[in-house]
């Protein structure tokens, strides 16, 4: 997996290069054929209602967390959207689009309208960020001076 990230500070772009490499690697994901890009946006929570969003074309994932977050928060949002990556990655998770009209599907399955907390991919997300998470602070606090 080709890690992009789009950020014009040069420090912030280092560390969530540090972020997105060491969860490539916890999440087996290295040989995965995707480019991924990450982004960091001011105002995603007004804008989006969401700390994170994660979204795929044919041969990319992107995943865009909210600037303003810090300390664990920061990671446990980009731990999540990782979990989504992976879910895209290995073809569990899809969204496209026709027409008009946003389509998902989960293990093969098309999905028709459900709420966020009933989609498996969210519980697996939160059942899995936890650890993920606290690795990757662990491993950031360990890196960085
Ligand atoms: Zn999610």
């Amino acid at each position: 997996m080709n890690i992009r990230v789009l950020c014009r500070k040069s420090k912030k772009k280092v560390l969530l290069e540090a972020m997105a490499a060491f969860c490539v690697k916890q999440l087996n994901l290295e040989k995965s054929r995707y480019t991924l890009w990450v982004l960091s946006k001011n105002d995603l929570v007004s804008d989006l209602h969401a700390d994170g969003v994660c979204f795929h074309g044919p041969n990319d994932i992107a995943i865009c967390i909210d600037s303003s977050l810090t300390g664990l928060s920061k990671y446990t949002t980009f731990a999540h959207e990782m979990i989504h990556a992976k879910q895209i990655a290995r073809g569990v998770l899809k969204m496209g689009r026709i027409g008009r009209r946003g389509i998902m599907s989960w293990r093969g399955q098309e999905v028709k309208a459900m709420a966020y907390e009933e989609r498996p991919w969210e519980a697996q997300a939160f059942r899995e960020q936890g650890k993920l998470a606290a690795d990757l602070h662990t491993f950031i606090s360990r890196n960085t001076k």
